[in-house]
């Protein structure tokens, strides 16, 4: 009976060591379970977290090439805008100078003109000078008045030189007029008979 009870009790306490060993081998698996889905969420956060700042990096290099491409553009504008300004400048102080010198050279052919002793294309440069500026019709008038006017006052007769200078400035015109016209007709002469030779020569050969 003792023996029996004892192999039970043996049985009980067997069984009771099983249930409990798989008791904990069931809560093992569980914390192994949980700590790798810990772990899990964990590389997912840290994966989450890289692509992040990987975004936010290229998002900062876009904006910063944008940046740059901004102020290279600005700057290329800037040195455009101010090629320009140097060559206006440019432009208009050679402009400027060769009005000057047109301007000096007219003032030295005033003697000439007055004397009546220009050339034909001095005398075209001089009258075309005229018209164009204003400085230089006036330096004409008063160089005429100051010339003639001391003349006249020796000779002691009459005059009204401004009318005198208009007279002598619209001879220049007809003059270059008529020298132009000349010139013309020379010229279509010229083609005229260069024509009737190849006519003749055409003539002649055939
Ligand atoms: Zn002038």
């Amino acid at each position: 009976m003792l023996a029996v009870l004892g192999s039970m009790k043996g049985e009980n306490s067997r069984e009771e060591r099983r249930s409990k060993e798989e008791k904990r081998s069931r809560e093992e698996r569980r914390l192994i379970e949980e700590r790798r889905l810990i772990e899990e969420k964990r590389l997912i956060e840290e994966r989450r977290l890289i692509e992040e700042r990987r975004l936010i990096e290229e998002r900062r290099l876009i904006e910063e090439r944008r940046l740059m491409e901004e102020k290279r553009l600005i700057e290329e504008r800037r040195l455009i805008e101010e090629n320009r300004l140097m060559e206006e400048k440019y432009f208009m102080e050679s402009l400027l100078s060769v009005e000057k010198a047109k301007c000096k050279e007219f003032e030295r052919l005033i003697p000439g003109f007055i004397a009546r002793k220009l050339d034909f294309p001095t005398l075209s440069g001089f009258y075309e000078h005229w018209e164009a500026c204003d400085e230089c019709k006036e330096e004409l008038s008063i160089q005429y008045l100051v010339r003639e006017g001391m003349q006249r006052l020796e000779e002691g007769s009459a005059f009204d030189l401004q009318s005198e200078l208009d007279q002598r400035l619209e001879e220049a015109r007809r003059k270059i007029n008529s020298h132009s016209a000349f010139l013309y007709l020379g010229m279509t002469m010229e083609i005229m008979v260069s024509c009737l030779l190849v006519w003749v020569f055409v003539w002649i050969l055939l």
